[in-house]
């Protein structure tokens, strides 16, 4: 991903303030002509840093490119989704990061993880996880998830780590941040 410049960080900046921003805010804030504020537009949405709304740019809600939880760019291959009372759809770069989220957010209607082998979606509250194991993704511990329990067996037996449940991975996510 190509890094933004320091003019685009700031229509980053007014989206993020503001949710939406018309080409006539943007020309506003920045001093800049209707021509570059639309280039810019343009390529805000090009690198995925903004949605187009019409007559101007809007915040990303569902493909923002970094972990809610850690911050960490979330090009991940096994992303954990979770999708708030109200519609918004929160993304975590991994396991680790969606479980740790989970235990403080109220208001959940449902999360997602990515099973480990066969990258899928699945239910993460049916979901069986490896804890721990020498395959580190991207956070510590690792957290990976499996559909069933056999795979995660089978996976434990070469890298290591241990086989949990939803609530029982959950807590040794968070005892293992302790250390
Ligand atoms: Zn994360
Ligand atoms: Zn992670």
């Amino acid at each position: 991903m190509k890094n933004p410049t320091p003019r685009q960080k700031a229509i980053v900046r007014l989206v993020s303030e503001k949710e939406n921003v018309s080409i006539g805010d943007i020309r506003k804030s920045l001093g800049i002509s209707q021509a570059t504020a639309y280039r810019e537009i343009q390529s805000l949405t090009q690198i995925g840093l903004a949605a187009k709304i019409p007559g101007g740019i809007g915040r990303l809600e569902t493909s923002s490119r970094h972990c809610f939880q850690c911050g960490t760019e979330t090009n991940s291959r096994v992303p954990f989704v979770i999708e708030q009372e109200d519609g918004k759809q929160l993304v975590a770069c991994c396991a680790h990061c969606g479980l740790m989220a989970l235990t403080r957010l109220a208001d959940v209607r449902s999360a997602m993880t990515t099973d480990f082998f066969y990258g899928t979606m699945i239910n993460a509250c049916r979901a069986w996880y490896v804890v721990n194991s020498n395959i580190v993704l991207c956070c510590k511990p690792s957290v990976l998830s499996f559909s069933n329990q056999d795979d995660a067996l089978l996976f434990v037996k070469g890298f290591k780590g241990e086989v949990a449940n939803f609530s029982v991975a959950q807590k040794k996510n968070r005892e293992l941040m302790k250390l």
